[in-house]
């Protein structure tokens, strides 16, 4: 018999919690949470306000700072059934809405209602990413497992692990590798360009999916001489070649460029490789009075978390600052950020000063975010990541 919502544990929310349930978000603190000892990790839970007026079905974590991940506005009878159906709910929402690609994430945890699991897909490997002590659950893990099986007939499903993750959620350690079928190594093709996927080995990033519609979007504008910096394995060198003349890809991970090699004579491509710390060869390149028509700048994350803003926002300066006095009148910048910390509206405002400093006439042709496979749910701010600047530079 499944648990009926009345026999859940109960879990009382302070004031402030319930004002940011109310506003909409899925998020509750542990510091606005009065949970008992006795509930369990992992539990799913009805959440209360301090009168005891039911707010709906959430999962929690007794380690994080975030305790609990609201599932429903509703009692929940049967979470299995729940899963399967927001599985189901997200996979639909990819065919209606992905193009052009058999790589995409699929689940993309609070963006579709399934808080702690991230799925990709490239081609026919699964990518399964747990991010909560309610999602490592076996019989969690089961349901997952045999939905996406079920409807996706993948070749092999893998799980890659963050031990930060598991630790700060206090899961035991656990390896990555595969969980279902055998197959670890795969090409998949996004936009018409070939990419390998070895889910075991290298990074075990996989792709920067996220980038995908920005690939294109780049490609359209991208002319002459290019030079992709934060190359990884070339998701937009790649994309360039096409419609460049000459394209260089700048990294300084060797294993991400030997893949960016691979990828490249996959698709029939020469692009040069270089190995080397950006910011020394975006100047030394600036010294020598190197030019090109195309630059793409997309760093890591350089604010982790809150604290590392001014920092982050002078590396971004320093970095978009070069480029656009490399760029030859006319030239194409497209620039990223991945930072959640930094704003859209903070990011253009760093933009516009290194276009004061760089004395350059900087022209918007599109601010654009993540592709539509990693969803933004408007009440999470949290979920809207990306930033990806199109500018024409004069
Ligand atoms: N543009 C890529 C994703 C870039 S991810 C794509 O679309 O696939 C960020 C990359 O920056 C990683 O590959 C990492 O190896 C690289 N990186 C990090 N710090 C760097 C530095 N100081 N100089 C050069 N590359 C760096």
């Amino acid at each position: 018999m499944p648990p009926t919502a009345a026999a859940l544990p109960n879990i009382k929310i302070s004031p402030r919690g319930t004002a940011r349930l109310k506003a909409g978000h899925v998020w509750v603190y542990k510091s606005d949470v009065d949970a008992p000892d006795s509930i369990a990790p992992g539990s799913l839970v009805t959440v209360k306000d301090q009168r005891g007026k039911a707010l709906g079905t959430a999962l929690y974590s007794s380690s994080s700072q975030i305790a609990i991940r609201m599932l429903s506005r509703e009692p929940v009878a049967d979470f299995p059934a729940l899963l399967r159906q927001r599985i189901s709910d997200a996979i639909a929402y990819r065919e209606k809405l992905v193009r052009d690609t058999d790589a995409y994430r699929i689940i993309f945890s609070e963006a579709d209602l399934i808080p702690g699991l991230i799925v990709d897909r490239y081609n026919d490997i699964l990518s399964l990413q747990i991010l909560t002590q309610a999602m490592d659950a076996n019989a969690v893990r089961e349901t997952v497992m045999s939905s996406l099986a079920e409807q996706l007939h993948p070749a092999s499903i893998v799980e890659r692990v963050d031990p930060r993750v598991r630790e700060l959620e206090s899961l035991p350690p656990r390896a990555s590798g595969l969980v279902q079928g055998e197959k670890t190594a795969t090409t998949f093709t996004m936009n018409s360009v070939h990419f390998r996927y070895d889910a075991l080995e290298g990074q075990k990033t996989g792709a920067f999916l996220d980038q995908r519609e920005n690939y294109a979007a780049a490609a359209a504008y991208a002319h002459g001489e290019a030079l992709d910096v934060f190359c990884y394995q070339g998701g937009f060198a790649l994309h360039l070649a096409p419609a460049c003349r000459q394209v260089t890809g700048v990294d300084s991970s060797r294993p991400a460029l030997e893949i960016a090699d691979q990828n490249a004579a996959l698709n029939g491509r020469e692009i040069e490789w270089i190995e080397a710390n950006a910011f020394d060869l975006l100047k030394d390149y600036a010294a020598a009075n190197r030019r090109y028509d195309t630059v793409v700048l997309d760093p890591p994350a350089f604010a982790k978390t809150k604290r590392d803003l001014d920092s982050a926002m002078r590396g971004y300066k320093e970095l978009n600052l070069r480029a656009l006095k490399m760029l030859r009148p006319g030239g194409l910048l497209v620039t990223c950020s991945c930072s959640y910390h930094v704003s859209q509206a903070s990011f253009l405002e760093m933009l516009a000063g290194a276009a004061v400093d760089a004395r350059r006439t900087v022209r918007v042709l599109e601010i654009r975010g993540q592709a539509k496979d990693h969803p933004v749910l408007l009440n999470v701010p949290e979920t809207a990541y990306l930033k990806c600047v199109i500018a024409h530079v004069s």
